[in-house]
C-alpha cells in the first residue's frame, strides 16, 4: 500500500482532474448531479465509448473461430487484452502466468473456488476466509469446501481475524492462526464498506511464503497502482466494469507458481468481445491518466468528507478514523466513505441525498455475516468528482443533524 502524505495537498492536481473529468460524457450532461457510487461500477470516458463503437463498427465477429479478417481482429484483440491486463498489473513474468475474462469478480472468485481450489487442497488443509468483507469473496470458498467434503476431503475454514474499530484484518492474530496447513488464504485490497487499504503486504509476512494468496481487487484495480510483484500475491481479480469498461467484464490474473495450473473447466461458449475491447481501451486510458495520481484525488476528497463528517454530531463513520484531523499525515482510507445517522434510516438518507442530487449506495453492501448488521450510507469517489460535490454534500447532511 503506498502511504500518502495529505500535508502536501492533492489540490495542486486542480487543473488535471478538470481535463479528466470533461472526458466523462454523462458526468458533463448532467451537472446538477454528483455521482458518488463507483464502488458500485464507474462510468465511462469517451475513450470508451469510442472504443466500443470502433469495434462494432470495424471488426464485430466472434474470437478464435473464423479465419476472415474481422475474426482474425478479434481474436488478436482478446490476445492483447491479455496481455494489456497483465501490463497493467506490474506483472514480472508474464510468460508464465495466465489471464482469465470473467463478467466480473463473483465470476472471477467463483471459478477460482470451482475449477482451481479443489485441484490445489488435500484432506487436512486449511483456508483462510475474510469473513466481513464481500459475499462474493465468502461464499465460493465454503462452496468448494462443501464439494470437497462430499468428495471425502475434509478442509478446514478459518475465519480472518479482524481489527473490529478499524475494519482492517488484524494481521497478528493471522500470523498466530496461520500454520504449514494453511494453503490458501483469500483476502481483499481495499474494503468495499470500510474503505481501508487492507495492508496485503502484511498479510504475505503474516501467512508466509508458502500459502497462496488471492486478491480481491474489485475496489483497486483502476483507482490505484495495483502492482503483483509489490503485493506478492498468485491470483488477482477485479471486475473491468469497475475499471471503467463496459458492464460484464471481469479478469483473472495468475500467476503461475504454485499448484495446478489454472485452467477453467467446461466450454465457455463466445467471449464478450465488445466487453473486452472496452477493457483494454479503460486501461489504456487509466494508465494514462495516471492511477497515482487517481488514487492522491480521490484519498484527498475521502479525506474532506471524514473530515466533515467528523464535526457533526449525528453522524458515524464506520471503519478506519484515521484523517487529517488525527495530526497524522498518513491515511488509510481510499476512496470510499461509508456512514449512518444516528435517526435517519439510510435507505431514507439515499433518498433524501438523491432529492439534492447525490447518487450514493445505502444498504448493506452485500457485506459478509461477519460485518455490519444495520444499514449505511455508502459515498465512493472517482476522478470525476469534485471537491465542490465533497462540499455541497456535507452541507445538505449538516442540514439533517
Ligand atoms: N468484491 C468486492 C470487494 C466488491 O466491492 C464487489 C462489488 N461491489 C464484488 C466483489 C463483486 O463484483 P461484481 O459485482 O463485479 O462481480
Amino acid at each position: 500500500m503506498t502511504d500518502i502524505d495529505l500535508t502536501a495537498p492533492s489540490w495542486e492536481l486542480g487543473e488535471w482532474q478538470r481535463a479528466l473529468r470533461a472526458q466523462f460524457p454523462i458526468i458533463t450532461a448532467h451537472p446538477d448531479l454528483a455521482y458518488l457510487d463507483s464502488a458500485a461500477t464507474a462510468q465511462k470516458p469517451q475513450a470508451v465509448l469510442d472504443a466500443v463503437h470502433a469495434y462494432l463498427t470495424t471488426s464485430n465477429a466472434n474470437a478464435g473461430r473464423g479465419t476472415y479478417p474481422w475474426a482474425n481482429r478479434t481474436t488478436a484483440l482478446v490476445e492483447q487484452a491479455r496481455e494489456r491486463v497483465k501490463r497493467f498489473l506490474g506483472d514480472p513474468a508474464p510468460e508464465g502466468s495466465a489471464v482469465h475474462f470473467t463478467s466480473g469478480t463473483t465470476e472471477g472468485l467463483r471459478t477460482l473456488a470451482r475449477d482451481w481450489l479443489p485441484h490445489f487442497l488435500a484432506d487436512g488443509d486449511e483456508i483462510v476466509v475474510p469473513v466481513a468483507d464481500h459475499e462474493a469473496n465468502i461464499a465460493p470458498w465454503l462452496e468448494a469446501q462443501g464439494q470437497l467434503a462430499r468428495q471425502g476431503v475434509h478442509i478446514r475454514v478459518r475465519p480472518m481475524p479482524y481489527q473490529r474499530a478499524s475494519g482492517d484484518y488484524d494481521h497478528r492474530a493471522l500470523a498466530e492462526l496461520a500454520g504449514p496447513r494453511t494453503r490458501f488464504v483469500a483476502v481483499t485490497h481495499v474494503h468495499h464498506v470500510y474503505g481501508g487499504d487492507m495492508n496485503i503486504h502484511r498479510v504475505r509476512r503474516a501467512v508466509g511464503p508458502d500459502a497462496v494468496i488471492c486478491l480481491d481487487a474489485a475496489q483497486s484495480v483502476g483507482h490505484q497502482p495495483v502492482s503483483v510483484a509489490e503485493l506478492d500475491v498468485d491470483f488477482v481479480v477485479f471486475s473491468g466494469h469497475k475499471a471503467m469498461a463496459l458492464p460484464g467484464t471481469g479478469a483473472v490474473w495468475a500467476r503461475r507458481a504454485r499448484g495446478p495450473r489454472f485452467t477453467p473447466g467446461g466450454w465457455a461458449g463466445t467471449p464478450n468481445t465488445v466487453g473486452i475491447a472496452s477493457l483494454t481501451a479503460a486501461l489504456d486510458w487509466l494508465e494514462a491518466a495516471g492511477t497515482d495520481r487517481i488514487e492522491r484525488w480521490t484519498v484527498a476528497l475521502a479525506a474532506r468528507l471524514t473530515e466533515g463528517l467528523r464535526h457533526l454530531d449525528a453522524y458515524e463513520i464506520l471503519g478506519c478514523q484515521t484523517s487529517l484531523a488525527a495530526g497524522s499525515p498518513v491515511q488509510r482510507r481510499r476512496g470510499i466513505v461509508t456512514f449512518r445517522h444516528h435517526a435517519i434510516d439510510s435507505g431514507d438518507l439515499g433518498f433524501i441525498l438523491f432529492s439534492d442530487g447525490f447518487m450514493v449506495r445505502s444498504d448493506q453492501h452485500c457485506q459478509g455475516g461477519a460485518g455490519e448488521r444495520t444499514g449505511s450510507v455508502r459515498v465512493s469517489l472517482h476522478v470525476h468528482n469534485t471537491v465542490e460535490e465533497v462540499d455541497r454534500l456535507l452541507a445538505v447532511l449538516a442540514t439533517l443533524g
